[in-house]
């Protein structure tokens, strides 16, 4: 729900979505293997991706979404002083949280052989 997880293909090279439930390549790596089967959804070609391939990226609606809250909280708390400051701090914590969750996945490699 945080992270999408994309490559890209190995014939045309467009963008793929892949939904990976693990936090990280090491995890995914145990539970899949080393390289998971796709078909592109542009060229509809099957073949393999290297799991170091794939990239985690924060999903941009839960920013928005984040944004748009403290946005509401702003206006709701405007004149309690703290609360609304606390309202502005709430979609920098969420950057900061989905940042952590990129590269968690992204930072670490598996060996290859
Ligand atoms: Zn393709």
């Amino acid at each position: 729900m945080f992270l999408n997880h994309v490559f890209n293909c190995n014939f045309c090279n467009s963008e793929n979505k892949v939904k990976i439930d693990f936090d990280d390549r090491g995890t995914l790596q145990m539970k899949k293997g080393d390289e998971l089967s796709y078909t592109c959804f542009s060229c509809h070609k099957k073949d393999k991706i290297h799991i170091n391939k794939i990239t985690a990226k924060s999903n941009k609606i839960i920013l928005l979404i984040s944004v748009f809250i403290s946005i509401l909280s702003l206006i709701l708390t405007f004149k309690s002083g703290f609360i609304a400051y606390a309202s502005l701090i709430f979609p920098i914590l969420v950057y900061t949280y989905l940042k952590s969750l990129e590269d968690n996945f992204n930072s670490y490699r598996i060996k290859t052989k």
